[in-house]
């Protein structure tokens, strides 16, 4: 059989093994609260045998408003990083380059790879934040596309506000430029980049969110991005046609109507990181400032020894072999059960 290269080369995905009964998953940066209940009555109001809204109208609308734009500069995806995909196939053609930062989300490698696009990875600073001088050195003549992360995932760090708009003034206006928020409702951090207030500033950049996260959507697969129409008129173009179910669209809705209360719960969620990261301080660990529902413990070599100490205590965590540790801050009854483990560990480092 003739295939790309560079596919079968990618490890095909397997889903990371079934956490046993007592252990806490935190390898995700899932939200823990169960669905509100409107989200669950409009999953069971949905009709399966409906082909959705192509477009996700109403979600749109309600989205464009919040905003401050059209609808036609909204799209709903089904995840953000279907429409990240989208948005690389849109400007890479084969050879042409993404430039992002590196460590950061580990789907932006395989997207690009998936695009055929060529893959421009820029290390990290030592303190794990973006090297925005650095990203915009690295761009030539064939970028097509430049991945901005904040708060990084998995170091949690984020970019600051003048810090990218300074990025947004060298770089070429005919370069797109996607912001990755995918944390945004986490942020409480007043200097870091706030993407919905450059919408409309900007016509090269796409901002990215997710409902994946705050709103405890992840497994209904529900994302967007805003920006300038030409841009989102490429990603529509790009669309895999009906993949936005209607269940999802009617969560989408269901969880506007209760944001507040959903908002209330990623408070809950940030009081909870800010105490877990002062704890893992007072143990001892240097861990950067973490704006996104996880920490990021630097690990380096002993990240694999050290993930599967974690495991046998009952925390799996997302280990980065060479680098380190992502740990979700989730459930309250994971947090003493994580904060002991994690003691234990860092006085053997
Ligand atoms: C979780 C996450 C997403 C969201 O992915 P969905 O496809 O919307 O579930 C996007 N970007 C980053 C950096 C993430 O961590």
């Amino acid at each position: 059989m003739r295939l790309r290269d560079e596919i079968v080369a990618l490890p095909a995905y397997r889903q990371g093994r079934q956490a046993s009964a007592d252990a806490f998953k935190l390898s995700s940066n899932e939200n823990p609260f169960p669905a509100h209940p409107a989200v669950m009555a409009a999953i069971a109001d949905s009709s399966p045998n409906r082909y959705p809204d192509a477009t996700a109208l109403a979600v749109r609308e309600r989205l464009a408003e919040r905003h401050g734009v059209d609808p036609d500069e909204v799209i709903v995806g089904a995840g953000s990083v279907s429409i990240l995909l989208q948005l690389i196939q849109a400007s890479c053609a084969p050879g042409d380059e993404a430039v992002y930062a590196w460590r950061s989300f580990e789907a932006y490698p395989l997207l690009t790879t998936i695009a055929g696009a060529t893959a421009v990875p820029v290390p990290l600073t030592p303190d794990f934040r973006h090297d925005l001088a650095a990203m915009a050195a690295a761009i030539t003549e064939r970028t097509r596309i430049v991945l901005v992360c904040s708060p990084n995932n998995p170091t949690g760090t984020t970019v600051a506000a003048d810090e990218f708009e300074a990025f947004m003034r060298v770089v070429p206006k005919n370069l797109l430029v996607v912001l990755d928020e995918a944390y945004a409702e986490f942020v409480r951090d007043r200097t870091a980049v706030n993407g919905s207030e450059l919408i409309g500033r900007y016509p090269n950049l796409v901002v990215l969110r997710t409902f994946s996260k705050a709103y405890g959507l992840a497994g209904l697969r529900a994302g967007y991005a805003v920006g300038h129409r030409a841009l989102i008129d490429a990603a529509r173009s790009t669309q895999i046609p009906l993949s936005v179910t209607e269940v999802a669209q009617r969560a989408m809705l269901a969880a506007l109507d209760h944001e507040d209360e959903l908002l209330a719960q990623v408070d809950e969620l940030v009081v909870l990181r800010d105490r877990v990261e002062t704890e893992l301080r007072e143990q001892g660990w240097t861990i950067p400032p973490s704006e996104g529902n996880f920490v990021w413990l630097p690990t380096g070599d002993r990240t694999t020894e050290v993930a599967e100490r974690f495991e046998k205590a009952g925390i799996i965590g997302r280990a980065f072999p060479g680098d380190g540790i992502r740990i979700s801050v989730a459930e309250h009854a994971s947090v003493p059960t994580l904060l002991r483990v994690v003691g234990e560990v860092v006085r053997d480092l």
